[in-house]
């Protein structure tokens, strides 16, 4: 059978996705392969279609329980023989699926790699023929990744124990140049085909809200994109509790997940979402690496998390069904500093040598850098995370939260002069610098205990900033340093004055500061197909292919992208299929899937017409 051929039968898609064929062709002409493409972008495709072609079995190592889970049954669903193994496994149940593969029932076997070194694991598979080891989220193997795992050290050790080498081929969507060296390394891949394909999704939107009041914002953001799937993501438990409390507490039915609540709650909680009962997940990042849902339309960081790769992974949860999605991110000063707790805590790892710790915690205090650079840039969004991933791209996206907002230069000369010269006042009348906080007080007329004892409530720059806010002042204070007029010195966190001060202080020099002017408060998120509004009749359509599918999905007690993800409704909807040939037109309709499915939905577009729709 033909590559496409599968292609088409099994999964219903067309074409291939750009990188799919190279690493496909590669691993079927017996070469290893690494590749790289960003969340969404369809990795799977790439060991799942070989599988069906290659003699043997196709072993998945996958870290995480529930996307083994959810692949196996999507996989099923479309007539591929699959099976998984982890350790939450029963015994039994373990023995009676590893008799199914002694038997040769399964084409791919998904497998934690905590099972690989089982006795009676390694036994079946030296037995057996595997002849494609495929490695899912390959960037767990580095140290220098998000969430190393130790147990992904011992594949290349597996590997060996075979009878004789499958091919191995490797896959993530994190890129960076240490982390792709570890993996080629540590999975010992022998001259690898590799892709990396372009990291942008452009069907998502991005924005960033820089505001201090968050809890009114999200519940506004929220609001407006009622009925649709999403996760709040939130720095710490207790934010998620709050944030849950606070949205069912205004009717949105919202469910939590994070690492304090015992294995049941998460394992209802994420059911719960995952089937859209409750179609609003609030969760710390331990939510979602190997979460398999397609249709989460928006994700939103209360938050900033604490590295951009960190951020990209969170926010392109979103969107994997290829329609439009948002991705937000709430950023407020706070942030920074719990992000700097987070990376302060894990320097204490006692695993590692004082170096070691050194040099991660200045990884780590790098990659916060660039993810505060984020939040406050006034460029392309887009752009600028294109540009973390080194990859080229237009000044201008047109679909982000900067380029729909225009950049609008305010002079604050009297401010910048009253601030800096209170910076030398200080200094002149305590013989030392000090930090923001106790400066801005001092603009800001405060009866602080620790500035009235030292007497700077009588200097002249006292209060001269009193009906500005404390963030409006740390704007004007991080606007002065970005102009190189202030520096922070990095070991007593305290506020100098630079020698182009002076330019401001004695030599009339302007400033100006750069504010992003948005024309309304929340984004109004770009519709599929720009420009074709979607009139009555075809919204009636897609409310009952909707309706068709959820009874199925319910009938069945699977989750509704299961049956068919929204990409697939709404390309049904666009080519109203009138028989089963044309219903195999539509993409993400495989044969098995045509059997199953065509008849109820075909009745839909026979109701439709006689209702006069079509
Ligand atoms: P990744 O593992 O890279 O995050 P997936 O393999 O889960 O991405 O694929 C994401 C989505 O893209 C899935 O819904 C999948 O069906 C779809 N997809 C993958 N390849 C194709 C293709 N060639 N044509 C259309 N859709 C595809
Ligand atoms: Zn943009």
């Amino acid at each position: 059978m033909a590559k496409e051929t599968v292609l088409q039968r099994y999964f219903g898609h067309q074409s291939f996705r750009p990188g799919q064929e190279t690493l496909i062709d590669g691993i079927l002409a017996g070469r290893d392969a690494l590749g790289i493409m960003p969340t969404g972008g369809g990795k799977s495709l790439c060991y799942q279609i070989p599988a069906l072609l290659l003699p043997g079995i196709t072993l998945v190592i996958s870290p995480l329980i529930s996307l083994m889970k959810d692949q196996v049954t999507a996989l099923n669903g479309m007539g591929i023989p699959a099976a998984f193994l982890n350790s939450a496994m029963k015994e039994k149940e373990f023995q009676a699926v590893c008799h199914q593969i002694r038997k040769g029932m399964h084409k791919l076997v998904y497998v934690a790699p905590e099972r690989l070194f089982q006795e009676k694991f390694l036994a079946l598979m030296q037995e057996k023929r595997v002849s494609l080891v495929a490695v899912d989220e390959a960037h767990c193997i580095s140290q220098w990744g998000q969430d190393f795992r130790p147990s992904y050290l011992k594949i290349s050790a597996f590997v060996a124990r075979l009878p004789r080498r499958p091919v191995l081929a490797a896959f993530t969507a994190t890129a960076t140049g240490a982390v792709q060296e570890d993996i080629l390394r540590r999975l010992t891949l022998r001259d690898p085909v590799k892709v990396v394909t372009g990291f942008d999704r452009p069907n998502l939107y991005f924005d960033v809200y820089r505001q201090e009041k968050k809890r009114p914002l999200l519940i506004a953001l929220v609001e407006a994109r009622r009925g649709k799937s999403g996760i709040v993501y939130c720095a710490t438990r207790t934010g998620v509790e709050k944030v849950c409390d606070l949205l069912n507490r205004r009717g949105i039915p919202a469910t939590r997940y994070h690492a304090g609540l015992d294995e049941e709650e998460r394992q209802r909680n994420q059911e719960d979402f995952q089937f859209d009962r409750k179609p609003v997940m609030v969760a710390t990042n331990a939510f979602g690496m190997g979460i398999d849902k397609s249709n989460v339309s928006f994700v939103i960081h209360y938050n900033m998390p604490k590295s951009l790769e960190a951020y990209y992974q969170e926010a392109g949860r979103a969107g994997r069904d290829a329609e439009p999605a948002d991705c937000l991110l709430l950023y407020g000063a706070g942030d920074v500093s719990t992000a700097q707790f987070f990376i302060q805590q894990a320097g204490e790892n006692e695993s590692l040598s004082p170096e070691e710790r050194e040099q991660i915690q200045a990884q780590d205090t790098k990659r916060l850098e660039d993810m505060v650079g984020y939040c406050k840039t006034t460029g392309c969004l887009r752009g600028y995370l294109l540009d973390y991933f080194g990859q080229e791209h237009p000044d201008s996206c047109g679909h982000c939260g900067n380029c729909r907002s225009h950049v609008v230069e305010t002079d604050i000369t009297r401010q910048a002069q009253m601030i800096l010269s209170c910076v030398r006042r200080v200094r002149d009348r305590l013989g030392y610098f000090v930090g923001a906080s106790l400066l801005t007080q001092v603009l800001r007329g405060s009866r602080t205990q620790r500035l009235l004892s030292l007497g700077l409530d009588d200097l002249s720059t006292y209060g001269l900033l009193r009906g500005t806010s404390e963030a409006g002042v740390r704007c004007y204070f991080e606007t002065l340093e970005e102009k190189g007029y202030l520096v922070t010195e990095p070991e007593h966190n305290t506020l100098r004055l630079t020698t182009k001060a002076g330019d401001v202080l004695f030599r009339g020099a302007g400033v100006t500061m750069a504010r992003l002017s948005r024309g309304e408060t929340l984004p109004a998120p770009v519709k599929k197909g720009m420009g074709v509004a979607a009139t009555p009749e075809d919204e009636s359509i897609m409310e009952m292919l909707r309706s068709t599918r959820l009874r199925l999905a319910q009938k069945e007690g699977v989750p509704l992208y299961m049956i068919f993800s929204n990409a697939t409704l709404a390309d049904m909807a666009r080519r109203c299929p009138r028989d089963r040939e044309e219903f195999l037109t539509v993409s993400g309709v495989g044969e098995v899937k045509a059997k199953k499915y065509a008849a109820a939905f075909l009745a839909v577009f026979a109701q439709a017409e006689k209702q006069g729709l079509l």
